[in-house]
């Protein structure tokens, strides 16, 4: 049976100001470990000593930093292999977009490409490479008929170019592990304190207890912990139906049968986009005349100005809201369009790529900050897999502007509407897009 690794959450109930800024100065501690590995281990020079990490480890441990922090062992360590893990996939990362690169490269033979792979497979060989050391040639490679250092000096240069630097990004979480980090008592939380055998109590919300690495977010009274936990996913009865969607920013959800879920999406992102607009140039308006009125030596002015108007705890406050009421609406339109299609496969496009070389438009980057369809994919792939249901991603070729009766390319579109000029067939664009799927996928694997 499938399986699937979920997060669940689990609050705290208050906590006393005592026990939150034990937390909180926990969670400032533990981000300096971080930044100190990333500045440390995050280099060229530093990719031997990441497998499996007990040099990097055993360093950070003789280092004196626990100790001028004043942290205990429980939580410096797991800084550490926390900050080991996020450096080691952004490897991981780097090396996939060199394949890729390598791949797509029209100067590079086949042999060469086979030589590049193989060297970004020997973590150890490709360290040496960017180190310039010596290294012992993998078989796989001694006899190939490339120009070893041309195809050396590429990868030192696309490694150098694309490397780039790991930033610390939240100071209010930190990693707990059970038994030397965490325990119950009577139903009570216990995490280790700032000193040894002196636990501090978490009183939470609710009975459930874990027996696995938790993460904590620190709020202002009160904290959350995620745990993964992994369960049985299992394809509910009766539901046998195939259907084709199309994500959008207009409808959430269009099928190919003409069903929407979550239809008028676009209402409540354009009247959130248009309020922080306005919100942004009334902002930019005060600071003017705050920055003027500082200017003219009107102190008392200036922070009137600030505090009546600048309210940035409110002004985040309102937008969380509105995220908030947005991903509910979505999730809605989910759950309802597959309480209703019980479907056993859905088949959708890749997200498309937007621009070439990742430059895009400033405004189009806004919009596309403000879209949704990734929250849409990210649930639909969540929800999918906790029923068993099989996504199918198809490329997004031909599944835009082409008429979903003729096939023609003839179109013209006003907003949302699509018409064929070839054979007068019209509908949105969501729909002509969910039918060209459907009309895709069948014909490549009818
Ligand atoms: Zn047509």
């Amino acid at each position: 049976m499938a399986t699937y690794t979920k997060c669940v959450r689990q609050y705290s109930q208050k906590l006393s100001p005592d026990t939150m800024e034990f937390l909180r100065w926990l969670a400032v501690a533990y981000a300096k470990v971080k930044k100190t590995v990333y500045e440390r281990y995050g280099g060229i020079g530093s990719l031997g000593k990441l497998t499996p990490g007990y040099t990097a480890l055993n360093e950070m441990r003789a280092s004196g930093m626990r100790q001028e922090l004043g942290m205990p062992v429980v939580y410096y360590e797991l800084a550490i292999l926390d900050a080991l893990t996020a450096i080691k996939s952004r490897w991981g990362i780097l090396r996939d977009t060199l394949k890729r690169l390598a791949a797509f490269n029209e100067g590079f033979s086949k042999e060469d490409r086979t030589y590049i792979y193989a060297v970004l497979k020997w973590v150890s060989v490709y360290a040496a490479i960017l180190q310039g050391k010596p290294y012992e040639e993998p078989n796989m490679v001694k006899d190939l008929p490339v120009n070893k250092r041309r195809l050396n000096n590429w990868l030192r240069r696309q490694t150098r170019n694309r490397l780039g630097k790991i930033r610390v990004i939240r100071e209010d979480g930190f990693t707990i592990s059970p038994k030397a980090g965490y325990s119950y008592k009577n139903g009570v939380m216990k995490i280790a304190g700032r000193e040894p055998r002196k636990r501090v109590e978490i009183p939470l919300r609710d009975g459930r207890q874990f027996s696995r690495q938790l993460h904590i977010e620190v709020k202002e009274d009160y904290i959350i912990l995620t745990a993964p936990i992994t369960k049985e996913a299992c394809l509910p009865e009766g539901w046998t139906n195939e259907i084709y969607v199309h994500i959008g920013n207009v409808d959430a959800l269009t099928l190919s049968n003409g069903h929407i879920y979550g239809e008028g999406l676009n209402k409540l992102t354009d009247a959130e986009t248009e309020r922080l607009d306005h919100k942004n140039r009334l902002r930019s308006r005060y600071r003017r005349a705050i920055r003027e009125a500082n200017a003219e030596g009107r102190i008392g002015k200036a922070s009137a100005i600030s505090t009546n108007n600048l309210g940035a705890v409110k002004y985040k406050r309102q937008k969380e809201r509105n995220r908030v009421k947005t991903e509910n609406f979505i999730n809605a339109a989910l759950n309802k369009m597959l309480a209703e299609e019980k479907p056993c496969r859905i088949v959708i496009t890749y997200p498309i790529k937007v621009g070439k070389g990742g430059k895009i438009a400033k405004t189009a980057k806004r919009k596309l900050a403000r879209s949704f369809s990734g929250f849409i994919r990210d649930r639909l792939q969540e929800k999918c897999e906790e029923r068993a249901i099989e996504i199918v991603k198809i490329p997004s070729k031909g599944t835009g502007l082409i008429c979903s009766a003729c096939g023609e390319e003839g179109k013209t579109t006003v907003g949302n509407r699509f018409k064929c000029e070839h054979c007068g067939y019209e509908a949105t664009v969501s729909l002509n897009g969910a039918r060209n799927i459907e009309r895709k996928y069948i014909s490549e694997h009818g």
